[in-house]
């Protein structure tokens, strides 16, 4: 019978945020993979935890995935860990997820620390609709195209940031989003310096160009503000019918285009257009 895949969980910071039932699972399961053996191995140390652990990372989990999915169907137990955090999520183990998935397996998520949920219930932005961006490209074009994309986008948006590029990303960011567009900077999150900045994009830019950023950064941007559409009068419609039939279009005409263009029922046009 085939094992289980297993998605662990843990720390993002502080070492007290591992709970029981990732404990229990790392301790019962048959091997670990992880994304720096290095980094998991000071944490299984610290939870008093010996356990053979595989590497499964960016550039290697093309092959691994095959070999962890064998064991797997061998009839092994897999506990995955990233180096912090909830796997799966900007981090490796989409993959093995999917590959999981479609070799019908069981997959069992452990709910736990994870930076975007952290950093938006802390945020002070709207939380009831947001969307979870991940990393923006290095590369200017497309970092400036991913933005651009979001700019009629009216949830909450939260990305991932490197300190080394935060500048940069909050430019294009002010120069796409407007400068009083609010911002929550929610940076070593769960750590001895948490800080939590709820400020401007364009204020984030002195205050950082001031004291250059450290530690590892969430960004969480308020959404576009909603444009309250305007409903279309019956004055409107019979304006753009009389319009319409000055440029030499039929009555019948003029109603039609102008149901089009206002969103407006046909009849309700032609009502409006009675007495022209
Ligand atoms: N899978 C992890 C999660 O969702 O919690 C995130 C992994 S991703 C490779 C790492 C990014 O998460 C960092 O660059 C940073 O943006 C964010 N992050 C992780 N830990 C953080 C912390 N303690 N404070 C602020 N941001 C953090």
């Amino acid at each position: 019978m085939a094992g289980m895949l297993y998605l662990v969980p843990t720390p993002i910071g502080n070492l007290g945020d591992i709970s029981q039932r990732c404990r229990e699972t790392l301790e019962a399961a048959d091997f670990i993979a992880a994304e720096d053996t290095r980094v998991s191995l000071k944490l299984l140390n610290h939870l008093g935890i010996k356990k053979s652990l595989v590497s499964y990372y960016e550039h290697n989990k093309a092959y691994k995935g095959n070999v962890i999915l064998e064991r797997i169907l061998a009839g092994e137990t897999c506990a995955l860990v990233s180096d912090a955090g909830s796997p799966a999520i900007s981090d490796p183990g989409e993959d093995l997820v999917k590959q999981c998935a479609e070799a019908g397996i069981t997959v069992c998520a452990i709910p736990g620390p994870c930076a975007l949920v952290t950093a938006l219930s802390i945020s002070g932005q709207s939380t009831g609709r947001f969307c979870f961006e991940g990393f923006l490209s290095t590369a200017k074009k497309s970092r400036r195209e991913h933005l651009e994309a979001l700019v009629g986008e009216s949830r909450t948006m939260i990305f991932y940031e490197a300190p080394h590029k935060l500048m940069n990303t909050l430019e294009d960011m002010a120069a796409v989003f407007g400068p009083e567009r609010p911002i929550s900077l929610c940076r070593e999150l769960t750590k001895l310096h948490e800080e939590v900045v709820r400020t401007t994009l364009g204020e984030a830019i002195e205050k950082y160009t001031a004291n250059p950023p450290k530690g590892e950064f969430v960004l969480v941007v308020a959404g576009a503000p909603e444009t309250v559409k305007e409903i279309p009068t019956a004055d409107d419609a019979a304006e753009r019918v009389r319009q319409l039939m000055d440029h030499g279009l039929s009555r019948k005409d003029a109603i039609k285009q102008t149901a089009q263009e206002l969103k407006l029922p046909k009849n309700v046009v032609y009502d409006a257009a009675l007495n022209i």
